[in-house]
């Protein structure tokens, strides 16, 4: 049977990028495993999201924001085991013992490492944040990821493409470990990817979709109303020819909207069987017949049809985190659910590292 963990920090709604190349994998992966013994575990990673400033009154509000949503999302606490990081202190003690065997010069390569000290490199010029101001924390975080991962021994992580290198790191970490101290002790976990496994940046498609990125334009939150969704894609950036086409590198903007567009259809509940087959090139086929047939700009069509396939996918998501947000005890006690099952696993995890260590 396969273990499946991930995780989710609580730095904010989760945005479209979120929702297709995570989280909605996430629902499928429970959906699948329902007549089977694998084991699911979704975690809101409160530890990662400190490694960046966090206002402490609204880190605690989109914690419990974070839980609300998973749920919303078509999450099961009864099938899974959904809970806060931070809520079982065992992810930062296989944090610390797995932090003395990763070497200074193996985090240094890890490219999202590379891009906030590049980040904090150009702010330094302009104003008085240094890239020396970046944490301890900030460059061992996929260390964390790593004790997050492997406290569970779980074999697959369903992540976003931005999060293959670390999971090479967790992989590479169990195998140290394994030869050093406990042979076969950690499996070493395999990455599922989504097709949508890189959703850009509205307003910037040389990047992708990000929770913490400075624009709001730049992402739909899962929260948005329609008239908000509508704003936002009419403001993203596209081109201005005549026709569509599915070119990621000539023409990125077009092409992100168009994968979106894609995806959404494809898990549409009420969408045509023939719809949810289609990949992005046929729905920009589909769209150039209607716009040769109606007149209307070819951007603005795109536009259009997204907005309606994003608020139509939105909407059941929105009831539910409205009705659940109506219910804090429900919450509450879902998060206990969580945290005491994650602890049970946790616990004996770490019973047995600690022997195997010499720390007994
Ligand atoms: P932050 O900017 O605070 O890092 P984030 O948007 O990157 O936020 P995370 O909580 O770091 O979100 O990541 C949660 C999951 O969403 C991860 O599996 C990650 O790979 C995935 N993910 C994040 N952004 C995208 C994106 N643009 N497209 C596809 N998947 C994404
Ligand atoms: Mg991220």
């Amino acid at each position: 049977p396969r273990v499946i963990f991930s995780g989710i920090q609580p730095t904010g709604i989760p945005h479209l990028g979120n929702y297709l190349g995570a989280l909605r994998n996430w629902v499928d992966l429970q959906n699948a495993s329902l007549h089977t013994t694998d084991e699911l575990y979704f975690s809101i990673v409160g530890y990662h999201a400190i490694t960046m400033p966090q206002q402490p009154s609204r880190l605690l509000s989109e914690r419990s924001e974070m839980m609300a949503t998973l749920l919303a999302i078509g999450l099961d606490p009864q099938r899974c085991t959904i809970f806060h990081q931070d809520q079982v202190s065992e992810h930062t003690e296989l944090a610390w013992i797995l932090n003395c065997i990763t070497s200074f010069g193996k985090l240094q390569r890890m490219t999202t490492w590379k891009s906030k000290l590049a980040t904090a490199k150009n702010v330094s010029e302009t104003s008085d944040i240094d890239d020396k101001d970046l944490s301890l924390g900030l460059f061992a975080y996929p260390v964390l990821q790593a004790a997050d991962i492997l406290l569970y021994k779980a074999t697959h992580v369903p992540v976003g493409e931005d999060q293959i290198q670390h999971l090479e790191l967790s992989r590479d970490l169990a195998d140290v470990y394994n030869r050093k101290f406990s042979k076969k002790f950690f499996p070493l976990p395999q990455h599922i990817i989504t097709p949508t496994k890189r959703v850009l940046s509205l307003r910037d498609p040389a990047s992708k979709m990000s929770k913490s990125a400075p624009d709001a334009n730049s992402r739909i939150l899962i929260t948005d109303t329609p008239v908000e969704v509508e704003r936002k894609i009419k403001k993203a950036v596209t081109d201005a020819e005549r026709s569509l086409a599915y070119d990621g590198v000539a023409r990125p903007g077009v092409s992100n909207l168009l994968s979106i567009l894609a995806a959404l259809k494809a898990a549409s509940v009420a969408g045509k069987q023939a719809e949810k087959q289609m990949g992005p090139q046929e729905w920009a086929e589909r769209l150039n017949r209607e716009i040769e047939a109606s007149g209307a700009s070819s951007g603005q069509h795109l536009k259009a049809t997204l907005t309606e396939a994003v608020v139509e996918t939105l909407r059941p998501i929105q009831t539910e985190l409205e009705r659940l947000r109506g219910d804090p005890g429900y919450l509450k006690q879902m998060e206990l659910l969580g945290k005491e099952k994650a602890q049970t696993v946790a616990r004996r995890t770490m019973a047995q590292v600690r022997k195997s260590i010499g720390l007994n």
